[in-house]
């Protein structure tokens, strides 16, 4: 009786564990942020970048990496991932 459910249940805590686990936040969706108004929309004057998804903050020149890694990630795939992951083995 209760072994559809247990089934159920089951699988619905594995996908989330392995949801967990991989789901590693990439950093695509930077967001610049200016000290000063006057100075929004200079690229030279971002003062750190945020992550729209995960709210990590980054200084610009990490920003500006990311977002160009992150833009040649949407472009190439597995080989680029792997790539990525041996440059920081964490
Ligand atoms: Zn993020």
């Amino acid at each position: 009786m209760g072994f559809l459910n247990r089934i159920l249940h089951r699988k619905e805590a594995g996908a989330s564990a392995i949801g967990v686990a991989e789901k590693e936040c990439p950093h695509v969706a930077l967001v610049p942020h200016w000290d000063s108004v006057d100075d929004i929309g200079i690229a030279d004057r971002v003062v750190r970048y945020e992550c729209e998804s995960c709210k990590a903050a980054f200084t610009r020149e990490e920003g500006e990496r990311r977002q160009s890694a992150g833009a040649e990630r949407l472009r190439i795939s597995e080989e680029e991932r792997r790539d990525r992951l041996t440059d920081h083995p964490s």
